[in-house]
């Protein structure tokens, strides 16, 4: 399996040669030269796996650059049961009558992003090994990615870890989750600004190609294709659970953002799963649900950009996105090229409502948007827990609730869970008036020692802290 990328221009590269890369040197982001197809047989004889050989299955057939002892040895290294706390890795449980809940978020951080991250993890550390290499990992974060990152990349070795966060805009119990971690290998950096200043930072960090090469700096953000490809795993284990047999269509909803989760959706449906409709869930950042209800692709400003009680999917574009309309476009990467390079810089959109291949899009690759607001999701956490005392986290109730709006009888609908309540107690007191359940290994998180080094919101300053800490270690 070779991977190449979405505007046409970079070389063809393997599997571990992307791992450690992000964007493909001409811009855009690397896909596989093909989708490998399953068949009933495959389906199966994949029905029966525990979920960490059903992952060796799938990530075999976009791998072959591992040895696949090692492949296999790294997934029953990831997906156990001490890591997830469920033999099942990610159980599904029923809401309502058609409606299930996929629980992707009793990971380490609870949130989704563990499921993908954690293998990540181990991955990276097994091909720095392989390489004799060392890397450092420059991040930026408003609260799930950093913890998800810095829980999976602990005591790695020859991986360090700088994750700056804006300055007391993350919830207490994230800032706990972070900045408690007492290893060695991760610095936590409160910067004094917000979110898309930290982002800058790593723009302008990653933009030095010298200091760049000098302090082996990477990144692992959401379009590594690595964590796509893990993400794919669960929505195969959820229709195993959910479906009794292999011609059963499903229907998935997902609380998106920069449409990592659902672009591995739609890399399963392309696969063969039999998915028939892929439901994308916004807040009221909805730059995805305007795009596949109009076809009207447009990036947001800063001020256009809101700060909402589902913070996880607040985003001015949907970094993933290219890689579904590389395939909606019929993989033309010129035309890809155009729209995410020319268009997007001249006039920050592009509009594909005249395009014969936009209109077909439902009708071929099976997405349906919606969006949800404040109100909706605190409607939906009530409205759940009123009647089964299901608690819902924020982003998952904007799931919920545009799942209703496309729900059909006759196939099983799927929310995503892609947090757990306690992350964003807040927004639950405010809906219910209570505390929601913490899990007993993060009782008195918010008391522990705390380690951080706060910055300016100044690229120079950073670079200056990861010089010292780099040198600090290495001398
Ligand atoms: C990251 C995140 C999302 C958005 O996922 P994307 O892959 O960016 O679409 C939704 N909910 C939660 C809780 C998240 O952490």
């Amino acid at each position: 399996m070779h991977y190449i990328s979405t505007r046409g221009h970079a070389e063809r590269r393997k599997f571990c040669e992307i791992l450690l890369e992000g964007l493909a040197p001409d811009g855009g982001l690397y896909v596989p030269e093909t989708y490998p197809l399953v068949d009933d047989a495959m389906l199966d004889r994949w029905r029966g796996l525990s979920y960490a050989d059903l992952a060796f299955e799938i990530l075999s057939l976009y791998i072959d650059d591992i040895p696949p002892t090692d492949l296999n040895a790294i997934c029953a290294k990831t997906y156990t049961l001490e890591v997830f706390g469920n033999a099942r890795i990610a159980p599904v449980r029923p809401l309502e009558t058609n409606l299930h809940v996929a629980e992707l978020s009793n990971g380490p951080t609870l949130a989704f992003k563990d499921m993908a991250m954690q293998l990540l993890g181990n991955l990276l550390e097994y091909e720095l090994a392989r390489r004799g290499e060392g890397l450092n990992i420059l991040g930026a974060t408003s609260g799930d990615t950093g913890s998800a990152a810095e829980y999976a990349l602990r005591g790695k070795k020859g991986i360090r870890i700088f994750m700056m966060s804006p300055r007391g805009r993350m919830s207490a119990f994230q800032t706990a989750q972070m900045f408690s971690l007492q290893d060695d290998n991760i610095q936590n950096i409160a910067i004094e600004g917000v979110f898309d200043d930290c982002q800058d930072i790593v723009k302008a960090v990653s933009g030095d190609a010298d200091f760049k090469r000098l302090h082996r700096i990477g990144a692992i953000n959401s379009i590594n294709w690595a964590r796509v490809v893990a993400q794919v795993v669960y929505y195969f284990s959820t229709y195993f659970q959910v479906t009794t047999q292999n011609a059963t269509q499903i229907d998935f909803a997902v609380p998106s953002g920069n449409f990592g989760n659902v672009c591995a959706g739609h890399v399963a449906r392309m696969m063969g799963l039999p998915i028939s409709r892929l439901v994308i869930a916004t807040n009221e950042n909805d730059v995805l649900d305007e795009f596949f209800r109009t076809g009207v692709y447009r990036v947001r400003g800063r001020a256009d950009t809101y700060a909402t009680s589902s913070p996880s999917m607040d985003i001015s574009k949907a970094s993933n996105l290219e890689r579904f309309v590389f395939d909606l476009l019929g993989r033309d990467a010129s035309r890809t090229n155009l729209l995410f390079d020319k268009q997007l810089r001249e006039r920050a959109s592009f509009d594909l409502s005249g395009d014969l291949a936009f209109r077909q899009a439902e009708a071929r690759f099976g997405f349906r948007s919606g969006k949800s607001t404040h109100a909706d999701r605190l409607e939906t956490i009530r409205d759940m827990w009123g009647r089964s005392k299901a608690l819902l986290d924020p982003h998952t109730a904007d799931g919920v609730k545009v799942a209703r709006e496309h729900s059909v009888p006759a196939t099983p609908m799927v929310v995503l869970e892609t947090a757990l309540p306690v992350k964003f107690a807040g927004t639950i007191r405010e809906a219910l008036g209570r505390e929601p359940d913490r899990p007993q290994r993060f009782e008195g998180i918010e008391y522990l020692p705390k380690r951080f080094k706060v910055l300016p919101a100044d690229a120079q300053a950073v670079k200056t802290f990861i010089a010292e800490i780099v040198q600090g270690e290495t001398c």
